[in-house]
C-alpha cells in the first residue's frame, strides 16, 4: 500500500471515530443528559429556598420562591404539613399539577413524600392536559414544619436533536473533506523526498554517484539523504579503488607471470644443460612465484578481517620481545643489503592485543619503510609510554609522501607510484594495517615529509602484570 492511501486510510478512520464519538454523546445521549440536568436544576432550587428559609419573614420567603421559580420556569409552593399554601409562584402559566387541580395532586403528593423515609420524592410524571413530560419533587423542609413541592417542565427537545442530526451530516462531509485534503497534502509532502530518493537511488544502481539525494521538510527524511549521500561517495571510493585494483592486480599479475613464462621458456631452450645459468632463471621464477604468492595472501587476508569473521585474540606479552622478535626476522637485509635498524625504548612494558596480527602491522610498517626508504637505508622502531598505551613509530628517512596522498594511503589497493618495478606490493598492506587496528579500537596514522621521510605509528593497549593495573 502506498504512503499517500495509508495516511489518507488514517486519517479517515480517525475522523469516523471521531465523529461517531460525537454522535454517541450529542445525539443518543442528549436525552438523558437534559434529563438530568432539569433535575439537578429542581434539586438545587430546592436547596437553595431550604437553606434561606425564614418563617419570621414570609415576604423574604416568598421573594426568594418567586425569583427562582422565574429562572428556572418552575412552579414552587410551599404548603405546611397539611397542605395549606404558605407562597407559590407558578411561571408555568397555572397548568402546573401543583396549581391546576386545585392543589388535590399535590395534596396527594404531600402524604406520599410525609411517608417516605427520605422525606424526599421526585418523580417523573405526565401532564394530562398537554401530555408533557414533567418533574415533580417534594420535601420536607428540615428543622421546620413546613414542605416545599417544585414542578418543572422537560421541554421537547426533538426539534433540537433533530438540528443536530442535519448538522451532523453537513459536518461529517466537511471532516472527511478536510481529512483528504490534509492528508493527501501530507503524504505529497512525505512522499516527494521519498520518490525523489528512489530515482536518485536507481540511477545510482546504473553507476552514476553523483546523483546525490535531496532532503524534504522533514529532519528524518533529511538524515536519510544525508547517510544516502555519504553511502554513495563510500561507495563510489570503493568503486574507483575496485577498478584501481582490476588495473594494479592485472598489472602486478601479468608482470610476475610474463617473467615466469620467459624464465621457463629460456630455461627450456637455452639454459636447462648449463647449471650455472639454469639455476640464475630458476630463481627469478621463484622470487616471481613469492610475489604472487605474497600478493594473493595479502587479499585473502584483507578480505578475511573486512567480513568480520576474524576475531582479536587478545593475549599479554612484553613491548621488547614482541619488537625484537619483528626486528629478527630482519636481520639477513641488514647483513646482505647494509639496512640499519635502530630500536629506540624508553622502556619495556607489557602489552594487551593479538601479538600475530600486531606484529602484521609492525612487518607492513617496516616492509614500507624498507620499500620506500630509497637510498637511506636506516630505519628506526622507536617505542614511547604513554598513560595507557604504547606508540610504536617506525621511522624511515626515504622519499615521504605528499600532503594530499596521506588520507588516502590506508585506502584499499592504494598505491602511490606503481611504475617501480623494484617495490613489491599490492596496496593492500595498509589496509590490512588498518584493519587490524580498527579491531584492536586503538590509534594509528602518519606524518610525513617529501625527501625527509615518514613516522607511521600505532598504540598498543598497556597492562599491568597481573591483570588490569598499569
Ligand atoms: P604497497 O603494497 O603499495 O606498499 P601499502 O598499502 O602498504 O601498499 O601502501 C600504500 C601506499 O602508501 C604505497 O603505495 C606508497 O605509495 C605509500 N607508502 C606506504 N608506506 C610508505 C613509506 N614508508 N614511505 C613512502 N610512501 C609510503
Amino acid at each position: 500500500m502506498t504512503l499517500r492511501a495509508t495516511i489518507w486510510i488514517y486519517f479517515a478512520v480517525f475522523t469516523v471515530a471521531m465523529l461517531m464519538f460525537l454522535w454517541v454523546f450529542q445525539v443518543l445521549s442528549l436525552d438523558q443528559y437534559y434529563e438530568f440536568s432539569v433535575k439537578r436544576n429542581v434539586t438545587m432550587a430546592s436547596s437553595l429556598i431550604t437553606q434561606n428559609f425564614d418563617r419570621s419573614n414570609p415576604g423574604a420567603v416568598a421573594s426568594l420562591v418567586e425569583d427562582i421559580a422565574y429562572k428556572n420556569k418552575m412552579t414552587i409552593a410551599i404548603t405546611d404539613r397539611n397542605g395549606n399554601i404558605i407562597t407559590v409562584s407558578d411561571f408555568m402559566g397555572n397548568f402546573s399539577v401543583i396549581t391546576s387541580d386545585q392543589g388535590f395532586r399535590l395534596f396527594e403528593y404531600r402524604n406520599r413524600v410525609l411517608m417516605s423515609s427520605t422525606s424526599s420524592i421526585m418523580e417523573t410524571v405526565v401532564n394530562e392536559r398537554f401530555k408533557t413530560t414533567e418533574i415533580l419533587y417534594g420535601a420536607l423542609i428540615p428543622q421546620t414544619t413546613y414542605m416545599i413541592f417544585i414542578n418543572a417542565t422537560f421541554e421537547p427537545i426533538d426539534s433540537t436533536v433533530d438540528i443536530i442530526k442535519d448538522q451532523f451530516v453537513y459536518i461529517s462531509a466537511l471532516l472527511l473533506f478536510a481529512a483528504l485534503w490534509v492528508s493527501l497534502l501530507m503524504s505529497k509532502n512525505l512522499s516527494k523526498p521519498i520518490v525523489q530518493i528512489t530515482n536518485s537511488a536507481s540511477k545510482m544502481a546504473k553507476g552514476d554517484y553523483a546523483a546525490g539525494f535531496e532532503g524534504g521538510s522533514y529532519a528524518e527524511i533529511n538524515e536519510l539523504a544525508q547517510t544516502l549521500n555519504y553511502a554513495a561517495q563510500e561507495i563510489s571510493k570503493v568503486d574507483t579503488l575496485r577498478n584501481d585494483l582490476i588495473a594494479n592486480v592485472s598489472h602486478d599479475l601479468r608482470t610476475p607471470l610474463t617473467m615466469i613464462k620467459a624464465y621457463a621458456e629460456m630455461i627450456r631452450d637455452l639454459s636447462g644443460d648449463k647449471p650455472e645459468k639454469r639455476n640464475e632463471h630458476l630463481g627469478v621464477i621463484i622470487q616471481e612465484t613469492d610475489r604472487l604468492s605474497a600478493l594473493v595472501s595479502n587479499m585473502l587476508e584483507l578480505s578475511k578481517l573486512q567480513s568480520g569473521t576474524m576475531n582479536v585474540e587478545y593475549s599479554k606479552f612484553r613491548l621488547e620481545g614482541f619488537v625484537e622478535s619483528v626486528l629478527s626476522r630482519y636481520q639477513h637485509l641488514s647483513e646482505m643489503d647494509g639496512f640499519e635498524f635502530n630500536y629506540e625504548s624508553d622502556g619495556d612494558c607489557i602489552c594487551y592485543g593479538d601479538r600475530a596480527k600486531l606484529e602484521q602491522v609492525m612487518y607492513n610498517f617496516v616492509n614500507n619503510a624498507i620499500n620506500y626508504s630509497g637510498d637511506s637505508r636506516k630505519i628506526i622502531i622507536r617505542t614511547h609510554l604513554l598513560p595507557y598505551t604504547v606508540r610504536i613509530e617506525v621511522v624511515d628517512f626515504g622519499k615521504g609522501i605528499e600532503k594530499d596522498k596521506l588520507p588516502l594511503i590506508f585506502d584499499r589497493y592504494y598505491r602511490g607510484d606503481r611504475t617501480k618495478r623494484d617495490v613489491v606490493g599490492s596496496g593492500l598492506g595498509l589496509s590490512i594495517v588498518k584493519e587490524i587496528l580498527r579491531l584492536h579500537k586503538t590509534k594509528y596514522g602518519v606524518q610525513s615529509e617529501i625527501d625527509k621521510g615518514s613516522i607511521f605509528w600505532f598504540e598498543v593497549e598497556r597492562v599491568g602484570e597481573n591483570g588490569n593495573e598499569r
